[in-house]
């Protein structure tokens, strides 16, 4: 379907990237390829704006999928980061900053005894894993279908996100052997966890789940799921990971462990922690992580692990990270989530919108969607209707029907007004459109 409104600027830029980089883009999701039409190349982030490279301003609901929780360029955050690049950008040896924010985390979260920083959500539970299997000495891993962990080879099975839109439940390039030890099952269903150790007895290092999935679109666990698995590994001598890279101090204060207080053994972090930089981390019970180099024989490292810009930039985040600020965007949520839900009702537009605290998403379906396989039943075409009819109203949604949306203490009234006002006619785009029309 050919869109009518253009993005010159965005589109010629899209052009010459596609020319230097696979399909014009360094995440896939960015391509708009669930969608179509042209990705908008942006420029600058103030608040709860973005402007593009056409010099649209959009409201974002994406907030770099998850870290702007306090909205583009917080004046504290840049200070910080000023402060902090003025002093030097990486040294290649530890440094205060390090120690302070792993305090921050540590203080935050009671079941995270020691945490260890790297680079991206994807390192964190890439090395989470590695850790689960030297300490408990077994070789496989437990992951539920639609559960996006980054894209570790062993973890990138039925995961959701990016490769939930392209179809590729297991990619290229992962081998048999890498992927011979992860075991899939459906998210939300613990007769299928018990099965699995009934047949693997001895065999399962850990169970890795996304506290709350946001991956396939926002899927909470259902009442006792988490107990349930944190029960089914203590008794079977597994680890009980949770993926809190999206979830970790956007919930709550602590996270999605703030919601549903089940204790894990590991928990990996990333987002909102680095302020918009790269910044992730995993961390949990101090026996098993003393299990690392150089305290133990697990071997891990990173040469900008802890880098002190993005140290200082998720420092400052997180300290203006308290309980108001948690209540504001939780306030700002719910007002969008009411709008999203008048605007597609009054339509008569079957829909779903499912919440993990602040995280929201809209299923285009009647039915509740608890796992993957109802995910994926919704009708996407509907909500490719809906993104553009919002997009050429300067409203910025997740690029994708099988994601989270996002919002910040920095979504003020002007900002919801605007979505409000894109809201019906968006609405009814999602009402007339056909699977032809996609
Ligand atoms: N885990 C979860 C739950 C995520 O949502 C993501 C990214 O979206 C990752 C891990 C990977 O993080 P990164 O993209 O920083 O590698």
């Amino acid at each position: 379907m050919a869109y009518s409104y253009e993005a010159p600027v965005s589109q010629t830029l899209f052009d010459r990237a596609s020319l230097v980089t696979p399909g014009g883009v360094n995440s896939p999701v960015r391509a708009f390829r669930a969608v179509g039409g042209t990705p908008r190349f942006m420029v600058s982030g103030t608040g709860p704006y973005l402007t593009d490279a056409d010099g649209r301003e959009y409201v974002d609901l994406v907030c770099s999928w998850g870290p702007m929780i306090l909205g583009h360029s917080h004046p504290a955050v840049i200070e910080a980061v000023q402060a902090a690049v003025a002093r030097g950008t990486s040294f290649g040896t530890p440094g205060e900053g390090e120690v302070v924010l792993a305090e921050e985390i540590v203080a935050r979260i009671e079941p995270v005894e020691q945490v260890r920083l790297v680079s991206s959500g994807t390192e964190a539970t890439m090395s989470a894993i590695r850790l689960a299997r030297g300490f408990t000495g077994r070789a496989k891993v437990v992951k539920f279908a639609g559960c996006y962990h980054g894209h570790v080879d062993a973890l990138l099975a039925a995961a959701g996100s990016g490769v939930a839109t392209f179809g590729l439940p297991d990619t290229p390039g992962v081998t048999g052997a890498q992927a011979g030890d992860t075991i899939v099952l459906p998210y939300n269903d613990l007769e299928a966890v018990h099965e699995a150790f009934h047949a693997h007895p001895g065999e399962i290092a850990c169970v890795i789940t996304e506290a709350s999935p946001g991956n396939m679109g926002v899927v909470p666990p259902r009442p006792g799921f988490n107990e349930g698995l944190k029960s089914a590994c203590e008794k079977n001598g597994a680890l009980y990971i949770s993926d809190e890279v999206m979830t970790g101090f956007r919930t709550s204060k602590a996270g999605w462990y703030g919601v549903d207080g089940v204790a894990p053994d590991l928990m990996t972090f990333g987002k909102v922690m680095g302020g918009g930089f790269p910044a992730a981390a995993f961390g949990g019970r101090a026996d098993i992580m003393a299990h690392l180099a150089p305290s133990g024989p697990v071997y891990q490292a990173g040469t900008l692990s802890g880098n002190p810009v993005a140290t200082a930039a998720g420092l400052a985040q997180l300290r203006l990270l308290d309980d108001a600020a948690y209540e504001r965007v939780n306030a700002v949520s719910a007002e969008i989530q009411a709008l999203v839900t008048d605007a597609l009702g009054k339509e008569g537009v079957a829909h779903r919108l499912q919440t993990a605290s602040n995280m929201f998403s809209v299923f285009f379906t009647g039915a509740e969607v608890r796992n993957y396989e109802d995910a994926k039943r919704q009708q996407s075409f509907r909500f490719t209707a809906f993104f553009h009819a919002m997009l050429s109203r300067g409203v910025y949604l997740p690029p994708s029907a099988f994601e989270s949306w996002f919002v910040s203490t920095a979504h003020d009234e002007r900002a919801i007004e605007r979505i409000a006002a894109a809201l019906p006619a968006a609405a009814r785009a999602a009402a007339e459109a056909t699977e032809a029309s996609a």
